[in-house]
């Protein structure tokens, strides 16, 4: 996807990369990212082990066989990516209403608006 309409009429770019980093963005729930840091954590003890005890090209092969030469901040890059995937709930930003549309869980392209109301 390349555009999103909110319901304000403003049209929300994430092919823009300032606008990607600006306006877009993930809810992530305790539970979620919780396990994400444990599993994260659990995976890198790992390799740094295998760094320190020299086993780390077999570790490489079996847990990241596509990066296994790559540069450690390669590997580790890799390893996040793979963990935080489907992690949380992306969200959108309008820049014109502030309403955040936030994409409903397992669906492509559904998003529920959320607007903001003055109190
Ligand atoms: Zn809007």
């Amino acid at each position: 996807m390349s555009k999103l309409g909110c319901p304000c009429g403003n049209i929300i770019s994430d092919s823009a990369q300032k606008d990607m980093e600006q306006y877009w963005g993930y809810f992530i729930k305790n539970k979620e990212w919780f396990d994400y840091q444990e599993q994260l954590s659990q995976l890198l003890s790992c390799l740094f082990e295998s760094y320190k005890d020299g086993s780390h090209v077999e570790w490489l092969v079996k847990n990241c066989p596509v990066y296994s030469d790559q540069p450690l901040k390669g590997i580790i890059s890799d390893i996040m990516s793979r963990l935080d995937h489907g992690v949380g709930f992306e969200y959108a930003e309008c820049k014109k209403c502030r309403s955040l549309l936030v994409k409903k869980n397992g669906d492509e392209n559904i998003y529920i608006r959320y607007q903001p109301v003055k109190t």
